[in-house]
């Protein structure tokens, strides 16, 4: 009997869940042995962290069971942290399971957050890179509003995100909607509780146009969110952000119970941890989305460095391209197992729209046409409810899916 091809994936991200559905599609039991691990048993939408961590919504809607998707025929689902990907013995280390051997191996770890070796972040500022942590960030905005009701500080009514740019922006969206929430825990009015971006940035959200920004930054005002711009964070003390504007160097500082780290991210540790050298673990892969030193080993999602064949340019890591990648890296490994062609990298962005709160959004579609308002977060929950097709099903969509469309 032959043996078969062991495939390994690692997370269940975007990218790797993706892997995975297309690989179960093209290839069969007959041939191919496929070891999916994620250190929870759970996929998430990521691009929905921050409603989770305003208290928006909970965990469970934007979670299911990876068990959900996997064919039992011929996958298996390991539940455990990957600490290392030993390249040279083609071998996955994890944390409490033997060692995973592999024929071919696809790397979905995905993002965390990255703090730029600005000093204090760690001890003093909460990151939002997963359920767990943005849980942590919903109590702690709760916790700080019980103690305000205990000793009335006002610190304890103040937000801060370091960082305006796309997630910053959509959590900050998402805090202004809860105010009145915040408020009625606290006992306080609604324009008591404070909330408010820094960012070094002079123009947050460079990526639209400035009428479009504008028009955000309006929708926030309104909601008595705003947006301080210029100032580049230079530490986090315990309750303290503290800045300098970056036109007059003039220090400043903002006194917040709640600091909400949102600066940047970066690929996982583990990419580092294994010898890879890319710049912020995000790693250069060939045309085939393959490990440039091992035509085995596929980077896909928020850990690679993709280059848009097109304009020649780095492109942006997002949940959109970590699909695309995931998908391409599937068909590859069959093809290269069943000797037919590679498929090269291509992609085409459908737009990018950033939410501000369930009801508004900023966007550009295709290359240049704008959206705003209601019409735009609309759009954004249509290619939320796309992504969880191609990663859950329709059974997810129907479970999960964003269908409040119109409010
Ligand atoms: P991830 O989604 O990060 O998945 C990685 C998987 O690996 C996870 O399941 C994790 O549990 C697992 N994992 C990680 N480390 C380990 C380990 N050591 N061992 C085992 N398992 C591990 N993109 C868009 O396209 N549109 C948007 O509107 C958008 N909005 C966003 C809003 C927010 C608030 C955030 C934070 C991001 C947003 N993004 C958006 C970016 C998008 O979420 C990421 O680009 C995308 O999640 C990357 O997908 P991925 O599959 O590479 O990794």
């Amino acid at each position: 009997m032959m043996e078969k091809t062991k495939v390994v994936i690692l997370g269940a991200g975007y990218a790797g869940l993706m892997a995975l559905r297309q690989l179960q599609k093209r290839g069969d039991a007959s041939f191919l042995e496929i070891t999916l691990v994620d250190r929870n048993p759970y996929h998430y939408e990521a691009t929905d962290l921050h409603e989770v961590a305003a208290g928006a919504l909970d965990a469970d809607r934007i979670t299911y069971p990876i068990d959900h998707v996997v064919d039992d025929k011929m996958t298996y689902f390991v539940e455990d942290t990957v600490t290392k990907i030993d390249k040279q013995a083609r071998r996955v280390e994890l944390a409490n399971h033997d060692a995973l051997s592999y024929d071919y191996l696809i790397v979905g770890l995905g993002f965390e957050s990255e703090d730029f070796g600005i000093p204090g972040v760690q001890e003093n500022a909460l990151a939002m890179d997963s359920v767990e942590s943005a849980q942590r960030i919903y109590q702690h905005i709760e916790d700080e509003m019980h103690a305000y009701r205990e000793d009335n500080d006002p610190r304890h009514l103040h937000i801060v995100v370091a960082g305006a740019g796309f997630t910053g922006v959509e959590l900050l969206g998402a805090l202004s909607e809860q105010r009145d929430k915040y408020a009625e825990i606290a006992g306080a009015a609604p324009n008591q509780i404070q909330i408010m971006a820094v960012d070094g940035a002079q123009r947050p959200l460079s990526v639209f146009s400035e009428k479009l920004v504008n028009y955000g930054i309006d929708v926030l005002r309104g909601r008595g969110a705003v947006i301080e711009s210029g100032k580049g964070i230079d530490s986090v003390e315990p309750g303290v952000l503290k800045y300098s504007d970056r036109q007059t160097g003039v220090p400043g500082e903002v006194v917040a119970g709640t600091i909400i780290w949102t600066t940047g991210v970066r690929g996982s540790h583990v990419m580092a941890d294994s010898g890879y050298t890319g710049k912020r673990n995000s790693n250069s892969v060939n045309r085939y989305l393959q490990d440039p030193e091992d035509s085995h080993v596929y980077l896909v999602g928020d850990v690679a460095a993709a280059i848009d064949p097109e304009s020649e340019q780095l492109l942006p890591t997002t949940a959109q391209l970590a699909l695309v990648m995931g998908e391409i890296a599937a068909k590859n490994v069959i093809a290269d197992i069943t000797d037919y062609e590679l498929t090269e990298f291509s992609y085409k962005s459908l737009g990018t729209v950033c939410s501000i709160g369930n009801t508004s959004a900023i966007g550009v579609v295709g290359t240049d046409h704008e959206v705003k308002g209601y019409p735009a977060s609309m759009l954004k929950k249509v290619i939320m409810n796309k992504s969880l097709m191609e990663t859950g099903g329709m059974k997810e969509v129907l479970s999960k899916g964003r269908f409040d469309l119109y409010h």
